[in-house]
């Protein structure tokens, strides 16, 4: 708890609470969930379903709790501060004028209650970041599905069958999938299928979380390269997620 006079120095300096933790923080994260979140990062590329995986750090610890944060507490700053967390990670990604990202859309009254598609926000951080396109119009949902937590592989699967729409563009290029969370991979092999039942090509899948047993799952046993970042920028230093004062 803070006192009175604490709360009174904070409105006066503008501090606002880290979102994660609640300390005083001038950006929305303090400088040690910044860290945590930092420590995060250990991202991984293997090959599935004919593309190439890549995903930014595992659904836990931190991470974890600021994706669900992001979801139920509709925090759209914190998925734009995870957005330029996986950019800072592409930064040796090299440029091909052809990259487009795609999100994953969401289903509409998903999205009027919660104000925004995560997967669209991040990705467009991202792209913003890379200056690469962010495709938000081709891949449409046409249907609600139900939560697939709790479902098994085959049931989320029958779940997700034809719930996509792509309208190819005449410059579909080198597509990239854009989600936040990677669990068994229907929802995106789904929206692969789409796109290349309509002639376009779909080169791999950028996520910025992969639930921890998914390799198992999805990846030929050993076959998921670890890769190795270049030192990360802290997430509240320097970029447009901000500096915090603890
Ligand atoms: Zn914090």
């Amino acid at each position: 708890m803070f006192t009175p006079l604490q709360q009174f120095c904070d409105r006066l300096l503008l501090r606002s609470a880290c979102r994660l933790c609640q300390r005083p923080a001038t950006e929305i994260l303090c400088l040690d969930c910044g860290r945590q979140l930092q420590a995060c990062a250990q991202p991984r590329q293997w090959q599935s379903y004919g593309v190439t995986v890549w995903a930014w750090g595992d659904y836990a610890g931190l991470l974890r709790r600021a994706l669900q944060q992001v979801k139920f507490d509709r925090d759209r700053e914190l998925a734009q501060a995870l957005g330029q967390c996986l950019a800072d990670s592409l930064i040796d990604w090299p440029r091909s004028p052809q990259l487009q990202l795609v999100p994953i859309p969401i289903a509409r009254d998903r999205y009027q209650q919660r104000g925004f598609n995560q997967a669209e926000v991040i990705a467009s951080a991202v792209a913003a970041a890379q200056g690469w396109p962010c495709n938000r119009r081709s891949l449409r949902r046409l249907q609600a599905t139900q939560a697939l937590h709790g479902l098994s592989a085959e049931a989320r699967r029958q779940e997700v069958a034809g719930v996509f729409d792509w309208q190819a563009s005449r410059q579909s290029g080198e597509i990239w999938l854009v989600d936040d969370i990677l669990t068994t991979g229907a929802t995106l092999r789904e929206a692969t299928q789409t796109i290349r039942a309509n002639g376009d090509r779909v080169r791999g899948w950028l996520l910025l979380s992969q639930t921890p047993a998914l390799e198992g799952l999805n990846a030929d046993k050993g076959s998921a390269t670890i890769l190795k970042l270049k030192k990360q920028r802290h997430p509240c230093r320097d970029s447009s997620v901000g500096r915090a004062e603890d």
